[in-house]
């Protein structure tokens, strides 16, 4: 049929001719330019607007069939999604990349100069954002039906500025020349409410009922971004909202005259998804905050239970056609949401509105730090989301009676299990919200699952071993290898076929020509030539050289004390003392590439980041040191930053305090990519070690029994100071100025935080590490013996698909099945407006 088909009637083909067709339309009729007036920035948003009607077809034929066939729904709700660029992503999966490149070119354009033009939409923090991203990516791949709910923060994660060696934020402006990939949906507008008070009463059939007479109300509107599965015909939606002030907002102020307080008011409505907060892994106790959080949880559970409606006339199948994911507790707030909109606004009765909501929430923890587990004041919560707490404490009140039966004589586990934690001030503990109002509780590696069963949360597991689960981070093979490193991913496909984009297990096969020296030598020569992509960048923005043969030794995630970059700082002091004693030494040559941003309020974090520079103005320009040694931050990682990093690495360093990351997905990202990882036994990495063999793994340091062991005997850092004679020659210039001879005292708090009470335990792992950094150099030294390890690091990561996460998710919590999409041809007369 297509073959015979005109181009005109062809509307979102993606046959060349038709491709530049609709090119030369978008530039004309959305951008308004013709060829003499076009700019880079036109013919980048005419090539977007291209593919999004690609993209619109597939995706109005998907809600039609999950609609049609009345799927049950995954509804992922997360504060943060870091989707990253857009345009190559949606090229390559949706099966048009060859043809675009060609359309463009017999244009007279390049692609890769207009997949420059795209601003990042940095709408996360790190892992936790990122893996919603991931999981979108799969969830679209795998036909599952699902939608995610989130934030259209207007200024995303702030740009870093490295100036004299410190940190510096930018704002974020990534919405300032428009987005070409949403679309707004005003026509789903959502109310949502705050502050004021409740009244109770008593309905016509004599219930007790409760109104909210609440003091302001802001109004949320969604915006839909296409998420492409991998070449099928599956488009599923982002629905990120976005808040307004009403039409009619603060009626009584403007009657009274005072209109220029009714515009404030209406800022200030509007502030709520301005920003997005900029801490990754510690909460910030901010009004605005928990406005954020309840903000969009509201709108996106109104916009559930509208679409929910539309097939049922009551709530009896809820939980069989809804399924929402929690990540994190920052939509935790949905518990109780749900449980006021079915009580409140739709007349269910509690217990049974009670049975829906924990048959539809499932919770996935992403921390063990105390300090990262969100409570939020009840004072606060009385102010802001009055019936709220008034249903918290109804939860709770029965919640207590539970626990008070089935462990009569132990009144202390009530004070530990409360939703309400007990002190000068008052607090809601979010995690303790989600789990009781969840049937599933799951945390994100194995070993962070049974933390979270044996410590974190242990009375819960007691009480109710059941709810918990273990689902192992992923990462998506088709960003994280496809898209960021195609010269290795055509060697694969060319050996083993392309069905690992797809079933990532299939990257085994690659073992078999682990020992061909012809193949071992064109992986190295793509590392090469990642590295050389990577140093070209380092280039320009650093104005450093290095040399793509030195080994590339990276760091790159947020800056965080317990992921210990300080770490790596002591050893690479370490390397650079032993060359000034001794300038003459054989020293394999190393390239320590740190990259991260810092929270702006974490006075730890910023000192760090100015230490791997100021070590770096000394290392870098010391003859003595010549080409064995180089030091580099890259400035402002995010992900476009990750796709040249990850490829370009040899060593990736996952050194966090064991115990301390739940997960990590960096380490899969590196891993899949060929680097080898020197890590601990911390998060995924015990399994990233299981899955490529220990043999294959540098393994250092404490494990998370020996840390809290060596803690519960009295850690004394100073012990290992005084044992140590490099460790004490590290520090101790540090202490003394040498990396700030103009500020001698600059480093003062990070030498004080190593010597006194060192949280982290880096002055116990440091021996181990650095022993260990030297069996890596050794062993980069056999380059055809580091060849077979790289390649069996990829052939082994098929565990480290997010399919797989997305697979166990849906099998184990959501209980849905995979639903493909028919693609009818796309004609104006088949199309909406005949229904008008
Ligand atoms: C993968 C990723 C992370 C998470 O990295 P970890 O090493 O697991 O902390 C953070 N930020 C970005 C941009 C990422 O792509």
């Amino acid at each position: 049929m297509t073959g015979h088909m005109h181009v005109e009637d062809d509307r979102t083909g993606m046959e060349v001719g038709t491709l530049k067709r609709a090119l030369a339309d978008n530039l004309y009729c959305i951008q308004g330019k013709d060829e003499y007036f076009a700019t880079a920035y036109d013919y980048y948003m005419a090539l977007a607007y291209t593919v999004r009607d690609r993209l619109t077809h597939r995706r109005i034929k998907t809600a039609q069939t999950y609609f049609e066939r009345d799927a049950k729904m995954v509804y992922y709700l997360s504060a943060e999604f870091l989707i990253g660029r857009l345009l190559i992503n949606n090229l390559i999966n949706l099966g048009m990349y060859d043809q675009m490149r060609q359309a463009l070119k017999e244009s007279g354009l390049n692609l890769d100069d207009l997949l420059e033009r795209e601003e990042e939409p940095g709408l996360g923090n790190g892992g936790l954002g990122r893996l919603a991203a991931c999981f979108l990516d799969s969830m679209a791949t795998l036909e599952i039906p699902a939608m995610g709910y989130g934030i259209r923060y207007e200024f995303g994660i702030f740009r870093q500025l490295i100036a004299n060696g410190w940190q510096h934020e930018c704002p974020d402006n990534w919405l300032r020349f428009g987005n070409p990939w949403e679309i707004a949906r005003p026509d789903y507008i959502v109310e949502v409410k705050f502050g004021g008070h409740t009244e109770a009463f008593t309905d016509d059939e004599g219930n007790y009922r409760v109104h909210w007479m609440a003091r302001n109300t802001v109004y949320g509107t969604p915006y839909d971004t296409p998420v492409p599965g991998y070449r099928n015909n599956t488009v599923n939606t982002l629905r990120l909202w976005s808040a307004r002030a009403g039409e009619d907002f603060n009626f009584q102020v403007f009657d009274a005259g005072d209109y220029t307080q009714a515009v404030a008011e209406k800022t200030f409505s509007e502030n709520i998804s301005k920003v997005l907060y900029p801490n990754d892994n510690t909460p910030q106790g901010k009004e605005l905050r928990l406005k954020q959080e309840y903000f969009f949880v509201s709108c996106s559970l109104q916009d559930i239970i509208r679409l929910y409606l539309r097939k049922h006339d009551n709530f009896d199948a809820f939980p069989d056609k809804v399924a929402i994911q929690l990540n994190d507790t920052h939509p935790a707030i949905g518990v109780a949401e749900l449980m006021r909109l079915l009580i409140d606004e739709h007349g269910v009765e509690w217990n049974y509105a009670w049975d829906i909501t924990r048959r539809t929430f499932a919770y996935t923890n992403h921390t063990l730090l105390a300090e990262a587990l969100e409570k939020w004041s009840v004072n606060l919560f009385r102010k802001l989301l009055p019936r709220h707490l008034e249903i918290i404490y109804e939860i709770n009140y029965k919640f207590l009676d539970e626990v008070r039966s089935k462990y009569p004589d132990e009144p202390e586990r009530l004070a530990c299990m409360s939703l309400i934690q007990e002190g000068h001030e008052q607090m809601v503990r979010m995690a303790h919200l989600a789990c009781v109002g969840s049937h599933t509780v799951n945390g994100v590696a194995a070993l962070h699952t049974e933390l979270v069963k044996q410590e974190l949360m242990h009375d819960f597991y007691e009480m109710f071993p059941e709810k918990f689960q273990n689902k192992t981070n992923g990462i998506t093979p088709r960003r994280w290898l496809l898209m960021s490193n195609p010269a290795l991913s055509s060697l694969i496909t060319e050996k083993i076929g392309d069905s690992w984009i797809t079933n990532l297990d299939d990257l085994r096969r690659l073992e078999e020509f682990v020992h061909h020296a012809d193949f071992q030598q064109r992986w190295r020569d793509i590392k090469q030539f990642n590295k050389q992509r990577l140093a070209d960048h380092i280039l320009r923005n650093n104005g450093i050289e290095v040399s793509p043969h030195s080994l590339f030794d990276v760091q790159i995630k947020r800056i965080h004390e317990y992921k210990r970059q300080l770490l790596n700082v002591l050893h690479v002091i370490t390397l650079y003392h032993r060359m000034k004693a001794n300038p003459g030494m054989d020293m394999l040559p190393r390239t320590v590439i740190f990259g991260g941003k810092a929270a702006p309020g974490y006075f730890m974090a910023k000192m760090v980041v100015k230490l791997i520079n100021s070590v770096a103005d000394m290392v870098n320009h010391d003859p003595d040191v010549g080409d064995r040694l180089k030091v580099i931050f890259l400035a402002n990682y995010g992900v476009a930053l990750g796709e040249i990093s990850y490829p370009a690495a040899d060593l990736s360093e996952q050194i966090s305090t064991a115990g301390k990351e739940a997960s990590g997905t960096g380490n899969m990202k590196f891993a899949l990519n060929g680097a080898l990882t020197i890590g601990t036994l911390d998060g995924a990495n015990v399994e990233i070690r299981e899955e490529v063999g220990a043999e294959n793994f540098f393994l250092f340091g404490l494990t998370a029994p020996e840390v809290l062991e060596m803690k519960a005997k009295g850690y004394n850092p100073q012990h290992f100071y005084q044992g140590d004679e490099e460790l004490r020659q590290v520090v101790d210039s540090i202490r003394s100025g040498y990396f700030s001879p103009k500020e001698p005292d600059l480093f003062r708090a990070i030498v004080d935080a190593l010597m006194h009470g060192d949280e982290y335990m880096l002055m116990a792992d440091y021996r181990a590490y650095v022993d260990c950094q030297d069996r890596v150099s050794q062993a980069y030294r056999n380059q055809d013996e580091w060849t077979r390890m790289s390649i069996l690091n990829v052939a082994r990561m098929g565990k480290f698909s997010s399919d797989r996460t997305i697979r166990e998710y849906c099998n184990d919590i959501w209980h849905v099945q995979p639903m493909s999409v028919t693609l009818g041809e796309y004609r104006s007369e088949t199309a909406g407006l005949r229904r008008i």
